[in-house]
């Protein structure tokens, strides 16, 4: 069994997102698919959607709050309203982009984790890192586990490089066991692999070693090659 999540950034209306969410619920339900499936709309699109067990809607930021004065952002009151218990946390965009701290995100981790919310918690090194080698890639991840629980029960992690992210350059099969690996040995959780993952490599990366599915942005925007993904790991 695999975890397929289709992260739609900034992508998608609520109109699309219905589309695609009533598309790929038709074709689980035809098929008996076991893997598990995430979809990760805008916050604007979330809804309570009427889904099979194995697809899940998730949230793909929140504050950690339940209410309050937190301009441009959303807490559990509005996520509870479309019954959305999973929440991506540590994205590197979020990092690297919207400049979240490892304080702030540890913070939200916790709140989230509190409320027993399913937590995507992503990690990965950006490329002048990764230029320096394999150890001082686990050293700058590791760090980003400073603050988190990684013996929470719901909790998934995915490698996500930052260099490998939207570029269309995806890890290599080594560069992800190595990484794989290595975090494997310290924390037993399911961990999935994000980073220019297409409908054409998505069977042999998750066929790897200690890779337990895929974190998808740009390939799995179309909803027909989300099937295909779907379908090639099944
Ligand atoms: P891409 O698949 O577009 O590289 O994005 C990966 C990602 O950031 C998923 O969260």
């Amino acid at each position: 069994m695999v975890i397929i999540a289709s992260n739609f950034k900034t992508n998608h209306t609520r109109q699309s997102t219905k589309e695609f969410i009533s598309f790929i619920n038709d074709y689980l339900k035809k098929d008996s698919i076991k893997n598990e499936i995430i979809v990760f709309p805008t916050a604007t699109s979330l809804d309570r959607f009427n889904t099979v067990p194995n697809l899940t809607l998730g949230t793909q930021n929140a504050y950690a709050t339940i209410k309050g004065s937190f301009t441009g952002e959303i807490g559990t009151s509005q996520l509870d309203e479309f019954g959305i218990k999973t929440i991506l946390i540590g994205h590197s965009e979020r990092r690297h982009v919207l400049g979240e701290t490892q304080e702030q995100i540890a913070e939200k981790f916790n709140f989230y984790k509190e409320l027993g919310y399913k937590i995507i918690y992503c990690i990965g090194e950006p490329l002048e890192v990764k230029e320096q080698g394999l150890e001082k890639t686990l050293e700058y991840i590791y760090e980003q586990f400073v603050g988190i629980d990684t013996n929470y029960e719901n909790l998934i992690l995915a490698y996500e490089p930052v260099w490998a992210i939207g570029t269309g350059v995806t890890a290599t099969n080594e560069d992800i066991v190595n990484v794989h690996n290595a975090i494997k040995k310290k924390i037993s959780k399911p961990l999935l692999y994000g980073g220019s993952v297409k409908v054409n490599n998505v069977k042999e990366i998750c066929s790897l070693n200690n890779v337990d599915g895929a974190l998808i942005g740009t390939a799995s925007w179309n909803k027909e090659d989300f099937i295909e993904i779907i379908e090639k790991t099944k």
